[in-house]
């Protein structure tokens, strides 16, 4: 059977004949024993050619595997399938009255693909989505099941692992009582006055923070606080609250939105910015994001700002976002408090390319490592000067797949170069 599959995006067609749906664990690890090169697909949302196997190599999809969700309400953590995507996870946690720490902007990617690429919402006291993660189930090249938990010396690797590791069967994750958010968005915040204090103020003023821009004019658009409502109520007047419910593209409709104007509701219908009820089969865009320390926010802005003429024409929107620092040796928010600088792009990759590569030059001074996921340009060179446990990342990488039938050549570049 050939079959073409492409990722959500429908920019890459992987080069593989078939996507294979093992349902069980034993023909999962019976598939990957045989197979000379694997990669797994998640549910498609990266942007480039992260899970392309290669034309012999084979694509593995979990969807057919039985959707796993344990919680353990007693120790607060959650076991969940390799195959897993964060609506279905955040429903049945929140049904027994728990709750992640954080959630991205769409709740319609897996758990394991999500956490493989750094994968993270906002907030100054929020870690990437990796950081709940507590211990990884891995079917490695010999079809054995190995488990790394915290505390084991190789942990630091195993989640945040572009998928060179092994095929992630379940992942255990930290849970906390569940909480309530309020979700407030206020218009135009100007650039013009935001120094490094008040942009840490601004950026502090809810449990998740999000500026938005198109940036055809500075500053920003909309700013969206989603405040715990077990936290202090925000003082923010740095800008005018919103009198329409808004969507972060500017004209689009915002009934796929989830609510605003201070409703509060449930963490998993507040943390993302989209509604799991609204499920786009595919996207009509393409993104990019650059994840740098947080002392760079300003100056990066302004770096940005000096551009803007050449970004906005191919700009859907840009958001920026904060995420705490982590331990993943591969995380992009590794060792260091983060400002991300998110960009949706048309959906054009001949006109954005070289948008891209324009923009990677403004951010150059400022350690911006590319969210694993999206599209960038940045050499591996690069690269691996970004990542001080690179070379760790490596011998792990070296030590589980000796042959490399996890690699392919996104992540050979990366590691070797
Ligand atoms: C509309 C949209 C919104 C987004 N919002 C955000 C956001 O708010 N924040 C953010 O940081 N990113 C965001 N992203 C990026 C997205 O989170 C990442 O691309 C993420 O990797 C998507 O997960 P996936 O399962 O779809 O990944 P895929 O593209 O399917 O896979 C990603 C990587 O994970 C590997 N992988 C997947 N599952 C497994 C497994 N079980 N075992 C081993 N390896 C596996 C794949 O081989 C591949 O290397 C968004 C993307 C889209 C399209």
């Amino acid at each position: 059977m050939t079959e073409t599959v492409t990722n959500w995006a429908g920019n890459i067609t992987y080069s593989a004949k078939e996507l294979h749906r093992p349902r069980s664990l034993d023909a999962l690890r019976a598939l990957v024993a045989d197979s000379a090169r694997v990669r797994v697909l998640g549910s498609g949302h990266s942007f480039n050619e992260i899970a392309e196997p290669g034309a012999d190599g084979v694509l593995l999809s979990l969807a057919d595997l039985p959707a796993g969700v344990d919680v353990d309400t007693a120790a607060r953590t959650v076991r969940v399938g390799g195959g897993v995507r964060y609506a279905e996870l955040a429903r049945q946690v929140h049904a027994r009255g728990l709750a992640l720490p954080n959630m991205a902007s769409l709740p319609h990617i897996s758990v394991a693909g999500s956490v493989a690429t750094g994968t993270h919402g906002s907030g100054v006291g929020n870690g990437s989505l990796a950081a709940a993660v507590r211990e990884v189930e891995l079917v490695t090249a010999s079809g054995a099941v190995e488990t790394i938990g915290r505390g084991d010396a190789r942990f630091g690797g195993a989640v945040t692992s572009l998928g060179a590791l092994g095929v992630v069967t379940a992942l255990t994750l930290d849970l906390e009582p569940a909480f309530e958010v309020e979700q407030h968005v206020f218009t135009e915040l100007p650039l013009d006055g935001l120094d490094a204090a008040t942009f840490e103020t601004v950026v502090s003023a809810a449990y998740s923070v999000s500026l938005f821009t198109d940036w055809r004019a500075p500053g920003f658009r909309q700013v969206w606080l989603k405040r715990r409502t077990d936290q202090p109520l925000p003082d923010f007047p740095w800008a005018a609250p919103a009198t329409e419910k808004m969507h972060p593209v500017p004209g689009m409709p915002a009934v796929n939105c989830t609510e605003q104007f201070g409703v509060a509701g449930p963490w998993h219908e507040r943390l993302p910015h989209f509604r799991a009820e609204f499920t786009p089969s595919s996207g009509v865009e393409l993104q990019s994001e650059y994840l740098m320390p947080r002392r760079y926010a300003v100056d990066m802005l302004s770096a940005v700002d000096a551009i803007r003429d050449t970004i906005a024409p191919v700009l859907q929107t840009c958001e920026v976002r904060t995420v705490a620092a982590d331990e993943q040796w591969l995380s992009p928010a590794h060792g260091r408090d983060t400002v991300a600088a998110h960009f949706t792009w048309v959906e054009d990759t001949a006109a954005v390319l070289p948008v891209v590569r324009r923009l990677e030059e403004a951010l150059a001074g400022f350690e911006a490592r590319p969210h694993w996921g999206k599209v960038f340009t940045t050499p591996p060179a690069t690269l691996r000067d970004l990542y001080p446990r690179l070379g760790d990342f490596r011998a792990l990488a070296r030590s589980l797949d000796p042959a490399g039938t996890f690699t392919n050549a996104f992540v050979r570049a990366v590691l070797e170069g």
